[in-house]
């Protein structure tokens, strides 16, 4: 199980993430939603250890920084950050060493042609197309297998064969007990079996629910994101309790 526990974090005088708390569970999908600087990068890459702040997060009760935790946990970056001179084949290996994995080849090989990319194995990463590289970016971070999956908006860029692939890999991973969190800012592309949202704005967490309580209420996804983010309709979704004064003087100053 991953908590997240009061973490806040400033950049400068930026504070990118406000006090914020929630957990994942094991086998189950996240989708962390949220407009443009919301924060959910910034969430993302504290929990992977990227960045200090304040506050505490914790993987298995190990703390996140910790060996321990790092072996559990895995990140698809939004931007790949290829090395130019390495080929797709020697990105697959050199990530398959670094994680210190045993018999990679036949993992290599299944993700390279799910994602179409095993006829680019000789290609250097500065001849890789926008797309390419995306996909590329992608099978880095499945390779390794991790038990919690951290994905920052992974199918921006993507094509349609890459998109759908995705989709139905993330859906197996999620039927083979993996913690998955997805964020994104497009609630169109969010049409997985996705199992809890959480929707932040401003830095703070203004819902946590389950598939099953929307559901339960009669909306859909985007009827609570904009109830929730613009102020439409009183909403009787849960929030965190630490954000209930909020509620009444949030939604004016993003416009
Ligand atoms: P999101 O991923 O939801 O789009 P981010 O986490 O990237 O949001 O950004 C949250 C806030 O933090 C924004 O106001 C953004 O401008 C700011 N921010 C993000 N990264 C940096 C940085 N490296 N330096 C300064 N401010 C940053």
């Amino acid at each position: 199980m991953l908590y997240v526990n009061h973490v806040t974090k400033k950049y400068g005088k930026t504070v990118a993430v406000n006090d914020v708390s929630f957990g994942l569970e094991p086998g189950s999908l996240t989708v962390l939603l949220g407009p443009n600087g919301a924060g959910k990068s910034t969430i993302i890459k504290s929990i992977i250890g990227f960045l200090k702040y304040d506050g505490e997060i914790t993987v298995n009760e190990f703390p996140n920084k910790t060996s321990e935790a790092r072996k559990i946990l895995g990140y698809i970056p939004e931007l790949p950050s290829l090395y130019p001179t390495l080929t797709v084949i020697e990105h697959m290996e050199f990530i398959a060493r670094a994680y210190k994995m045993t018999n990679y080849k036949d993992r290599i090989e299944m993700l390279l042609e799910r994602f179409e990319m095993a006829d680019k194995k000789k290609k250097f990463g500065d001849e890789l197309s926008k797309g390419m590289q995306q996909k590329l970016n992608l099978c880095v971070g499945l390779l390794p297998d991790p038990d919690i999956l951290l994905m920052d908006e992974p199918l921006l860029g993507l094509d349609p064969h890459a998109i759908k692939e995705l989709k139905n890999y993330i859906e197996e991973m999620r039927q083979a007990g993996k913690t998955l969190l997805i964020s994104t800012h497009i609630i169109d592309s969010v049409d997985m079996l996705w199992d809890k949202t959480i929707i932040m704005q401003d830095g703070q967490v203004k819902a946590n629910v389950s598939r099953s309580e929307i559901e339960g209420q009669g909306k859909t996804l985007e009827e609570l994101f904009f109830e929730v983010t613009e102020g439409l309709e009183p909403s009787s979704v849960k929030a965190p309790a630490e954000e209930a004064s909020d509620a009444d003087s949030k939604g004016e100053s993003d416009k």
